[in-house]
């Protein structure tokens, strides 16, 4: 109604009718024009103070210039010369501004939220999530094998499919939930007031019409698949970082698994999966000063962290990377911190190193995955 009123063209009428609403829906009226005008946040209390001040200042410039005068050209004058507002006014259309706002939120491609909106809202989600005492489930989304369907389809067909997964990604989750672009073939779901196992439900669904859908393209049919994997919070994660941190762990076990599949986040595994590996390892303190590399061996690995036995007590919190021969590709470089050091029998030391998720690439961290899933000695240990 408002925004009606405001976009009449007529002045007079303009104010009549504002002046109309203010009696009817009362005070908040006058932050919301502002806000729709000048797309400002006043305080209900500053917001009635301007509105009158307004109001009068219009009447002056009236008299002065003897002629109509919009009123967002008030505004525009009262902001930049009757008070300090510390804002600077430019003159965009109205079109062009919606644009902006929106390409600030939006991923252009798929019409999806952006990554920015993720990152702003999700600190926000998990307040509400926290004083509701609700849970806020988080799926990760990646499309299986998409550099093949660039190299053999090419770009254009590539960019149809991440619009094609966008679309069934949108057409099956709730008005609540928000989905958003990640990155380049990369989605999440944020899922509020949702419990790990409705999520699971809910990305099942989406995963299976992936599968079961083709992209016609001139280029060819295409098949599409995705991987994916859950968090929840509280009963996973207790903060964000975590959040995102064991959504994205969940996503690495289903692209081990095979593909195709999703993951809910399990925190034993994560932390207790543990195969006995016995490899010889090399060590480097990643630290300027220092170009010394030890020798070691493995014990055992895990996806977040290695155990293996050397001459050399690192301290706690050593940033370090280590080579290891995980498969016949080659080494595997991993980079982390010390987190353990006990001295053993045989006068060596049992050197616990966190792997940092963060810096290892997504190849490496398939790789310790298809360790662990190919083992069938596969341990359960604390470290
Ligand atoms: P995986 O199953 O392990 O995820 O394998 P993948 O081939 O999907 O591997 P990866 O995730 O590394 O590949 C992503 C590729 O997506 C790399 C990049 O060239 C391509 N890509 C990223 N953004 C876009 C985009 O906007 N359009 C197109 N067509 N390709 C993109
Ligand atoms: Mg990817
Ligand atoms: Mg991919």
């Amino acid at each position: 109604m408002l925004k009606i009123c405001l976009e009449s063209g007529d002045e007079e009428i303009l104010l009549e009718d504002l002046q109309a609403l203010i009696e009817t829906e009362g005070e908040m009226t006058y932050p919301i024009i502002f806000n729709l005008l000048a797309n400002l946040k006043f305080s209900l209390e500053d917001a009635t103070l301007h509105w009158h001040q307004l109001l009068v200042h219009r009447q002056n410039l009236l008299n002065q210039i003897k002629r109509p005068m919009a009123l967002v050209t008030v505004l525009c004058d009262y902001l930049t010369t009757q008070e300090d507002f510390g804002i600077n006014p430019k003159l965009i259309d109205i079109k062009s501004f919606e644009h902006v706002i929106r390409t600030s939120t939006h991923d252009g491609l798929t019409g999806l939220l952006n990554r920015n909106y993720f990152q702003d809202t999700l600190g926000h989600q998990l307040a509400q999530a926290q004083r509701f005492e609700s849970s806020l489930s988080l799926l990760f989304i990646d499309i299986d094998d998409f550099k093949e369907v660039n190299d053999s389809f090419g770009h254009v067909a590539g960019d149809s499919v991440i619009r094609k997964v966008a679309k069934i990604i949108e057409s099956e989750i709730r008005q609540s939930d928000l989905a958003i672009r990640y990155g380049g073939e990369e989605f999440v779901v944020l899922m509020p007031g949702t419990a790990s196992i409705d999520a699971l439900v809910l990305a099942e669904r989406i995963r299976n019409n992936i599968a079961e859908s083709v992209l016609v393209t001139d280029a060819g049919d295409i098949k599409m698949s995705i991987s994916g994997g859950v968090a929840t919070y509280p009963v996973d994660a207790k903060n964000k970082e975590e959040l995102i941190y064991f959504a994205d762990s969940a996503l690495y076990l289903s692209k081990g698994a095979g593909k195709n599949c999703i993951s809910v986040f399990k925190e034993d595994k994560r932390r207790f999966m543990r195969i006995d590996v016995n490899e010889p390892v090399r060590i480097r303190p990643l630290d300027f000063n220092s170009i010394e590399e030890f020798a070691g061996n493995s014990k055992d690995i895990g996806i977040g962290g290695i155990l293996f036995e050397s001459s050399c007590a690192f301290e706690l919190g050593t940033k370090v990377q280590l080579t290891i021969q995980l498969n016949n590709k080659g080494p595997t470089l991993l980079i982390g911190t010390v987190v353990r050091v006990e001295l053993t029998e045989d006068n060596l030391y049992d050197i616990g190193m966190a792997l940092s998720f963060k810096e290892l690439d997504k190849l490496v961290r398939s790789e310790i995955t298809q360790v662990l899933i190919k083992s069938d000695k596969t341990i359960d240990k604390q470290r």
